[in-house]
């Protein structure tokens, strides 16, 4: 998986190829999915959702430029693939899922596998998770229409947010978000699928970030 899916694709960051090889994929899946655990695709893991494709997990684990003692929050814990990854590294890890029982199944397994400074709550990943601010990194795991304001508000000085962001046609683009010089900067990392962020109130509203309308 490391070698043909990732390094192939340029996935350089040490860090990331060694958790990568380190954390055990088919743990996150269901049972009879456990034969394509390492296979080049994202693969369902119950409740409409999936895990993402190993490659899109290097690339936007790579994109955060993650400190091992660092402060991330994770918005879609899914089935905490992710999170570990994160762990792995040994990055304190802060994520949130909307959905209870895919949350409390993921947090199951990391904490059968030893990963410490994970924090898992459910609720709605829209708003972050303030009293936990500022965070060296914010990954977002599930695709909204815009960039949610308090994602931005919620990152620390050098803090970067890797977001996939649906656009009216439907189709998504992976987003690096970095703020350099008291400006906001977007680097497009190209087209990606991912699940549809689920809106628990509102549409968002005044809350909408310029941003991403900037473009
Ligand atoms: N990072 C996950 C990928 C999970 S798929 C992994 O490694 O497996 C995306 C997840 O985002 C789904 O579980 C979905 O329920 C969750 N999600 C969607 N909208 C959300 C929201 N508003 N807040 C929190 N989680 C959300």
């Amino acid at each position: 998986m490391v070698k043909i899916q990732l390094r192939a694709r340029k996935i350089y960051d040490s860090k990331v190829l060694k958790a990568m090889r380190a954390v055990p994929r088919h743990m996150f899946v269901p049972l009879k999915y456990k034969e394509n655990a390492y296979d080049d695709t994202p693969l369902p893991i119950g409740y409409g959702q999936t895990i993402s494709q190993p490659y899109i997990v290097g690339l936007m684990t790579e994109l955060l430029q993650v400190r091992p003692e660092g402060k991330y929050l994770e918005i879609g814990t899914g089935s905490g693939y992710q999170a570990a990854i994160l762990a792995a590294i040994g990055a304190s890890v802060y994520t949130i899922e909307i959905i209870p029982e895919s949350g409390n199944q993921a947090s199951k397994v990391i904490n059968e596998l030893g990963y410490k400074k994970v924090y898992y709550r459910t609720g709605d990943g829209y708003y972050g998770w303030s009293e936990e601010s500022p965070f060296d990194g914010i990954i977002v795991t599930a695709a909204p229409d815009h960039i949610p304001k308090a994602l931005l508000e919620q990152l620390s000085d050098q803090g970067k947010l890797v977001i996939p962001i649906r656009n009216s046609a439907g189709s998504q683009t992976l987003w690096l978000v970095e703020k350099r010089s008291g400006k906001w900067v977007l680097v497009n990392h190209g087209s990606v699928a991912f699940v549809p962020f689920i809106v628990s109130g509102g549409d968002g509203g005044e809350s909408k970030s310029p941003v991403i309308h900037n473009i």
